[in-house]
């Protein structure tokens, strides 16, 4: 691992281009993804620590008791597009390091980056069948999910694959961890520094085209600061630059990852008027050059929490507006969601901060951060809809995820050889 973390550094710009080139992201965004990956990949270099056992002596006389984590044997991972590079490190490093054998497999959509970091795990030194790579997509999924030898499922995709995912998985009598879709919430308190807010917000909902499961999905001003709030997003929406981003190119949004998803992304624009909502900034009339699955960012003001655009998950740059009344308000409004990924609040107020990380219903919080996604050395936290199963993935919930605990007793008792005519019983007892 530590050999493979230094050929990911080593080919950083090359695995960067890779991600830009099958996913579309901006050059800078697959450089953070790359960046991200290979963090996840110094996190399993520590496993000598994080594996360690427990040992508790004497709990009776002369008895002692330890526990140690082994494999649990073949494990698989199916891994969703938007993030190609990060999300399959997000497993195998942590698997293969805790004894286990791999089993990926990658979104149909976005199959090179796995491939890329398959060979330069093997060129690493990686024993033959160690990691796997195999490419399909639901029957392919469903043959891993029944497959008798596969102990162990990692799953990150969307909520309804998730929950399919957990229950044949289970059923089957695999641990299953499959983390789902989201639906984020971002609060923006009256007392908040505004241009920060706005930043962050904008950056959080059209950053990677709001193709993140932590993207701010639905901005939620409270008070008198909405319309300030509401004027300063279709500001900095409208002055994004949006275009393809081959070759590196220098826009701020490059293109969805197909013609279906960006016309499916679109067709909630339609969707929110006709439920009453306002459409404030149209992100289908956005000035785009060049060709591509492109759309601008969209800023849907004044939406009920009743309606699609605040229930679905629409994995795109739409961003909705619920104003609300006051913090109570606001953490209604979050509750009122079937997901529970990610949840921030910008404020300058301690004890606003203070109740919303306690109570808003989401595994993941930010306090004056716009995507408060967790780094290796922590798990992905998501709740309700959001996640499937008891251990997340990554960090320790992940290291405990692949392995399962043995507990050993030992009693010790002195035997007729250790008397003192013994050569190594006395050498023992001199030494002492
Ligand atoms: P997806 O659910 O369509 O696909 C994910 C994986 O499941 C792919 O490998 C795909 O081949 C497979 N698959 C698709 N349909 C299947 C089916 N019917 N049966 C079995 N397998 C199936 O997701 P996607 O569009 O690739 O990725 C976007 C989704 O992933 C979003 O919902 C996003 O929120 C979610 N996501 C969640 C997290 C998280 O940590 N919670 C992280 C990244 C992405």
């Amino acid at each position: 691992m530590f050999r493979y973390r230094e050929m990911l550094q080593s080919h950083f710009e090359e695995l960067s281009a890779l991600v830009t080139r099958e996913h579309g992201k901006t050059i800078t965004e697959a450089r953070a993804e790359v960046q991200r990956g290979i963090e996840l990949v110094e996190f399993a270099c520590g496993i000598p620590s994080l594996i360690m056992g427990q040992c508790l002596e004497n709990i009776a006389t002369n008895v002692d008791a330890e526990t140690s984590r082994h494999p649990v044997g073949v494990c698989a991972g199916i891994v969703p597009f938007n993030f190609p590079f990060m999300v399959p490190l997000w497993m195998f490093p942590i698997a293969i390091t805790c004894g286990n054998t791999f089993v990926l497999k990658p979104s149909e959509k976005v199959p090179l980056s796995s491939n890329r970091l398959g060979e330069l795990l093997i060129e690493a030194g990686l024993p033959t069948g160690v990691l796997n790579i195999v490419h399909g997509d639901k029957p392919c999924v469903d043959r891993l999910l029944t497959h008798p030898l596969v102990r162990a499922i990692s799953f990150v995709g969307s909520s309804g694959v998730a929950k399919h995912v957990y229950e044949t998985g289970t059923a089957h009598g695999k641990r299953v961890q499959a983390a789902g879709g989201a639906k984020n919430h971002l609060i923006i308190m009256p007392d908040a520094d505004l241009d920060l807010s706005v930043t962050a917000v904008q950056a959080s909902a059209f950053g990677c085209a709001g193709e993140r499961c932590m993207a701010g999905s639905v901005a939620v001003p409270v008070g008198r600061i909405a319309d300030d709030v509401v004027e300063g997003l279709v500001k900095a929406g409208s002055s994004m630059r949006v275009g393809p981003t081959d070759e590196g190119a220098d826009v701020d949004m490059g293109p969805l990852v197909s013609r279906q998803h960006r016309d499916r992304v679109a067709s909630y624009l339609d969707v929110a008027r006709s439920e009453g909502a306002e459409v404030a900034l149209d992100g289908r009339k956005a000035v785009i050059s060049g060709d591509g699955f492109l759309l601008g960012p969209s800023v849907v003001d004044r939406v009920a929490p009743t309606m699609r655009l605040a229930k679905e998950e629409v994995f795109g740059p739409v961003l909705s507006v619920v104003r609300a009344d006051d913090l109570d308000h606001a953490l209604l409004i979050g509750r009122s969601c079937e997901y529970g990924n990610g949840a921030s609040i910008f404020t300058r107020s301690g004890y606003a901060a203070r109740q919303f990380r306690r109570h808003f219903g989401a595994g993941m919080i930010g306090i004056n951060v716009g995507v408060p996604a967790p780094m290796a050395w922590f798990s992905f936290t998501g709740w309700n809809r959001s996640f499937f199963g008891d251990l997340h993935i990554q960090g320790v919930e992940g290291i405990q995820f692949y392995t399962q605990q043995k507990t050993c007793m030992t009693r010790w008792f002195e035997s007729p050889s250790d008397s003192a005519d013994d050569p190594i019983w006395k050498t023992t007892r001199g030494g002492a």
